[in-house]
Parts: structure tokens; C-alpha cells; sequence
């Protein structure tokens, strides 16, 4: 910014990793974990590892910014329908436990929105905030994050059941 003039950007960072790339990697999770507990736990475990890793952000004004989020809110609940739809009824569960527990961080978003508060403590907010690593020139790494997490997420949600699974099964009978 030049010497002398006035920052007038509203403070806070207009940007975050897309709430469908959130939610595709809970899918990925769940339909790995299959049980919703452990599915859950570890999807908001990967919220973090995401928000931490380089991303598009920066997304300009909060106008723009609106624009993008609302869009990227409408299109996670519908990837969240889909893959809830298409989920094998034994995993559906697990599935949806992680895609909420990989989108529950953002919650603060709208919850800032409608109601002017984060429903989080303040040094959880803070801790969210301060490991976001955001770019406006990354647009592209999220649609190679979308692409991969959700073709990973569709393989995975029909994958057999691995061996060693079915003979702790037995072990446990
Ligand atoms: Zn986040």
C-alpha cells in the first residue's frame, strides 16, 4: 500500500479454503472411517490440515467475498446430498459424521453473518484464523483439491472392505 493512504479493506481476511473442499474430504474420511464417531473426530481434524495448507483467499471485497461463499455453501450442501444419496447404507453414516465434522469449524462464517458472533471461544477463533495460508491466485489449487478429494471420496465409498478388516471381525467374535 502506498505511503499516506487510508486502509479502508474491512479487517478480517475475506477468504477461506471452499466449504465444498471441506466437505469432500469428510466425505473421504467417512467413507474410510466407517464409523461415525471416529469419521467425525478426524473430519474435524482434516478442517485444520486444510485451512493450513496453501489456498486460494483473499477473495476481494466482502461483496465478492458474499458471492463466493454463498455459492460455495450452496454447492457443499448439494455435494453433501449426493454423497449421502450414494453412500452404501453401512457407511452413510460414518460419511455424513465426517463431511459435518470437516465443515463444523467454518461455522463461525455464518454464525458472524446472521447473528454478529462466533459460536466458538475466542482462542479457538483466533487459532483458526491464524493458520489460514491464502493466496488471490490459488483458485486453481482448489479445484485440483475438489477434483482429487472427490474422485478419492466416490472410490472410496465403494471400496470392499479391506481383509484385515473382516478377520479382526473374526478375532473379536
Ligand atoms: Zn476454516
Amino acid at each position: 500500500m502506498p505511503p499516506g493512504t487510508v486502509d479502508t479493506r474491512p479487517r478480517g481476511r475475506w477468504g477461506q479454503v471452499l466449504l465444498t473442499n471441506h466437505v469432500l474430504s469428510g466425505a473421504l474420511i467417512g467413507a474410510l472411517a466407517r464409523r461415525p464417531l471416529p469419521a467425525f473426530a478426524a473430519g474435524v481434524a482434516s478442517h485444520f490440515v486444510l485451512d493450513a495448507v496453501p489456498h486460494w483467499g483473499e477473495w476481494g471485497s466482502p461483496r465478492r467475498f458474499l458471492r463466493v461463499a454463498v455459492t460455495d455453501g450452496l454447492v457443499s450442501l448439494a455435494v453433501a446430498g449426493a454423497f449421502a444419496a450414494v453412500s452404501p447404507p453401512d457407511r452413510r453414516l460414518a460419511v455424513l459424521a465426517g463431511m459435518a465434522g470437516a465443515a463444523l469449524p467454518d461455522l463461525d462464517k455464518p454464525a458472524k453473518l446472521w447473528f454478529g458472533r462466533s459460536p466458538f471461544p475466542a482462542a479457538f477463533d483466533r487459532f483458526h484464523m491464524g493458520i489460514q495460508d491464502e493466496a488471490a491466485h490459488r483458485f486453481h489449487v482448489e479445484l485440483l483439491a475438489a477434483a482429487a478429494l472427490a474422485s478419492a471420496a466416490l472410490i472410496a465409498r465403494s471400496a470392499p472392505r479391506r481383509s484385515f478388516d473382516r478377520r479382526w471381525r473374526r478375532l473379536a467374535r
